[in-house]
C-alpha cells in the first residue's frame, strides 16, 4: 500500500506501543467485555449522492474500556480474530444492528437500512447463513433492510466457497456488499457469479480524489464496473465537497464520510434518519 491511512496509523502505533503484556491483558479483557456489556455499536449515515439524503447507515463496533475510554476496531478486531473471540462479538454486532433497525422499522423512519461488517472468520464459518437466518428471525427484522459487508479479500480466499455462502446469504433476502473493493485483486469473473448488489470504494482511493491521477481512475473504473455490472457502488471516506463533486459527475450512486457525519451514537443516527436533510 502506498498509502497507510489514519486507521492503519491507528493499528501500527497501538500495536507498537503495547508491548506482549499489555496485549495479554487485552487479551484477558476482550474475555469479559461481552459478559461486561463494553462495547457498543455508532452508526455512520450512508448518502444518496444525488438526492443528498440519507439512505442507511453502517454500524462500526467500539470498546468501551473501563480506564481506557473507547477502542477503536483496529485495536481489538485482529486480537478478536486470532483468539476466536469474533465469533461471538460478531453474533453480538449483527443482533445489536438487526434490534436497532428494527426500531428503526417500527418508529416508521424513511429509510431504515443498517449495514454489518462481517469478518474473514464469520464469513468463513459453515453456519453463517443459519446464525444470520436465526438472528433475523429473533429481531423480527425483514431481511431486505439488512446488508453485510464483506471485504474483498475474504471473498477471495475461497472463491468457490464465496459463491455458495453467497447464494445461502442471497436465498434469505439479505444484501451483501464488497467492503474495501480495488484492494484485493478480484477475480472479475467470480464477481459476474456473485449474488451481490453493491461494491464499496475503498476509502485509500477517494482519499487521493482528485489529485492524484492513478486513484482517481481506479475510483472511475469501479464506478464503471459497477455500472457495468448492475451494482449500486458506495464511495467511502469523503471528506471534501470536491471528491463529492467529482464522484457525482462519475455517478457514483452513493456516499460515506467526515464531509457528512462521522460515525455517532445510535440517538443521533435515529435522529439523522428521522430528519433525513437536516
Ligand atoms: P471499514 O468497514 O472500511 O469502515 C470504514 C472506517 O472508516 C471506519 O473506521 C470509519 O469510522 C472510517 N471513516 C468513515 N468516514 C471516514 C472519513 O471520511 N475519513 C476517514 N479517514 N475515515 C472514515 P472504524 O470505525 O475505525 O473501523 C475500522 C474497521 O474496523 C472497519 O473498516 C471494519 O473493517 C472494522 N470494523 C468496524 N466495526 C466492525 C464490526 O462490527 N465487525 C467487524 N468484523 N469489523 C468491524
Ligand atoms: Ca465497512
Ligand atoms: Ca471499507
Ligand atoms: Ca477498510
Amino acid at each position: 500500500a502506498k498509502d497507510s491511512g489514519k486507521n492503519d496509523y491507528q493499528f501500527y502505533e497501538s500495536t507498537m506501543s503495547t508491548g506482549g503484556l499489555e496485549r495479554l491483558k487485552l487479551e484477558g479483557d476482550l474475555r469479559y467485555a461481552l459478559k461486561r456489556n463494553e462495547f457498543v455499536l455508532h452508526y455512520q449515515p450512508r448518502v444518496n449522492i444525488n438526492t443528498g439524503l440519507i439512505v442507511g447507515a453502517e454500524a462500526l463496533i467500539r470498546w468501551d474500556l473501563p480506564d481506557r475510554g473507547l477502542l477503536w476496531p483496529l485495536d481489538f478486531i485482529p486480537l478478536a480474530e486470532e483468539s476466536g473471540f469474533i465469533i461471538p462479538i460478531g453474533e453480538w454486532v449483527l443482533r445489536t444492528a438487526c434490534l436497532q433497525c428494527r426500531k428503526w422499522q417500527d418508529a416508521g423512519v424513511p429509510h431504515p437500512r443498517v449495514s454489518v461488517n462481517l469478518s474473514t472468520h464469520q464469513f468463513k464459518k459453515d453456519n453463517l447463513t443459519s446464525t444470520v437466518d436465526r438472528i433475523l428471525k429473533e429481531t423480527g427484522l425483514s431481511p431486505g433492510l439488512l446488508e453485510l459487508e464483506i471485504t474483498e479479500s475474504a471473498m477471495m480466499e475461497n472463491l468457490e466457497k464465496a459463491v455458495a455462502t453467497l447464494q445461502g446469504l442471497a436465498e434469505l433476502g439479505v444484501n451483501v456488499a464488497i467492503d474495501d473493493f480495488g484492494t484485493g485483486y478480484s477475480s472479475l469473473g467470480y464477481l459476474k457469479r456473485f449474488p451481490i448488489g453493491a461494491l464499496k470504494i475503498d476509502q485509500s482511493f477517494v482519499r487521493h480524489i482528485p489529485s492524484n491521477i492513478d486513484d482517481t481512475a481506479i475510483a472511475m473504473s469501479i464506478i464503471s464496473l459497477g455500472k457495468t455490472l448492475n451494482l449500486k457502488v458506495v464511495a467511502e471516506g469523503v471528506e471534501t465537497q470536491e471528491q463529492l463533486t467529482v464522484l457525482r459527475n462519475y455517478q457514483c450512486d452513493e456516499a460515506q464520510g467526515y464531509l457528512f457525519s462521522q460515525p455517532v451514537d445510535a440517538d443521533r443516527m435515529t435522529e439523522f434518519l428521522v430528519n433525513p436533510s437536516g
